[in-house]
């Protein structure tokens, strides 16, 4: 590690003993006009070294120009910070705690705008989004440590070439607005404040969490070949009853020969060369599907096909192939990536009086809770 980000580290840690670390979220992209607006607006033009501070209410214009491509080279620069130190920062109808970042993306003349915002009220925001504000607060609690450790190993990792941590997007995880938040959710926040999840030899990894496993959760090298510390596959009945039903589907011949090529090429750098595809017996819970193109045998992870032809027609990675009447028939199960907590099996196990700690070492057994800063 160089001595840089050894200090960097060192600053960061001794900050987030101290108080709530704060998270930039990436909440708009491409934007040409930026209109916020709110009482007592302090305005920092960081181009400029230039700080305002209004009194009222006020509204601020800004016009994504091409000119910060000259001056910097970057591909992304912190043009401008606004906050109110008295309320809430609008952009549109939304309403944000902390601070708005405006960044201009200067490969495309257009502004990203960026939440800076402290980690608890962004999970009160989150909680809502990702599950339902008003699912039972153990349920919500588990999923707020989840969500806790996702962003907080972000922000430790940092990023070199992005002015922010998390976006939020299905990509990340969803965040909300201000009056997205709802006493329960205030209270999941509250209750678990500064816990995180970290593995058996004390490394934060990402918590990873979906909407319905279907029977079964995966380990994140199933879904995405990086191997994190102390995942395990677990059995899940708990969300059996409730959410998607299971699912099925048809897929032509000719259509699978094309993305089973697609994702030869793009992830395994080989491709089909005899299009007689046979597909060797499959489970729902495989997470590889095995096939013979000719002679030759291709194991290719099922996600990978997810990935390529979307949730609609996969919408989980739980899901079986089969070849009948000239057609791949596809029948799967449960909805999402299907890797560490079951949101709709943690319902089901609040509802059935686990508490948090318990539904969280269900999804992440070898896993602990520890507090990363002081409430
Ligand atoms: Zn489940």
């Amino acid at each position: 590690m160089r001595t840089g980000s050894l200090l960097f580290f060192y600053l960061f840690f001794s900050s987030a003993q101290a108080a709530v670390p704060s998270v930039k979220v990436l909440i708009a992209k491409s934007l040409n006009h930026v209109q916020v607006e709110g009482m007592d607006l302090r305005k920092t033009i960081h181009t400029q070294k230039t700080s305002q501070q209004y009194s009222g209410k006020k509204l601020i214009s800004f016009k994504c120009r091409p000119g910060h491509k000259r001056v910097l080279g970057k591909q992304s620069l912190l043009v401008a910070s606004l906050s109110s130190p008295t309320g809430l920062i609008s952009w549109g109808k939304n309403k944000y705690q902390g601070e708005l970042q405006l960044l201009a993306d200067t490969s495309s003349n257009s502004c990203d705008l960026v939440n800076s915002i402290p980690l608890e009220a962004y999970i009160t925001t989150l909680l809502a989004k990702e599950m339902n504000g008003t699912w039972p607060v153990e349920a919500l609690k588990a999923q707020a440590v989840a969500a806790r450790t996702y962003a907080f190993e972000r922000l430790k990792r940092g990023s070199s070439d992005k002015l922010y941590h998390l976006e939020s997007s299905e990509k990340d995880q969803v965040s909300g607005t201000f009056f997205d938040a709802t006493e329960k959710t205030v209270m999941a926040s509250r209750e678990t404040e500064g816990e995180i999840l970290v593995g058996p030899t004390g490394k934060i990894s990402p918590a990873f969490f979906h909407s319905k496993c279907g029977g079964k959760t995966l380990r994140p090298d199933q879904v995405w070949g990086g191997v994190e510390e102390g995942y395990r596959s677990v059995n899940c009945t708990f969300c059996q009853k409730t959410g998607m039903k299971d699912w099925n589907g048809k897929i032509q011949n000719k259509k699978l020969i094309s993305m089973v090529d697609q994702v030869l090429k793009k992830y395994y750098s080989d491709q089909i060369a005899d299009s007689d595809l046979k597909i060797m017996p499959d489970s729902v819970h495989n997470s590889e599907l095995r096939l013979y193109a000719g002679d030759r045998l291709h194991i290719i992870k099922k996600s990978y096909l997810r990935n390529l032809v979307g949730r609609e027609v996969l919408p989980s990675n739980n899901f079986v192939m089969s070849m009948r009447d000239k057609h791949i028939h596809v029948e799967g199960q449960g909805y999402g990536h299907g890797v560490g907590l079951c949101q709709l099996g943690a319902l089901e196990l609040a509802k059935r009086g686990y508490d948090y700690r318990q539904i969280l070492s269900f999804y992440f057994p070898r896993h602990k809770i520890k507090t990363a800063y002081a409430p």
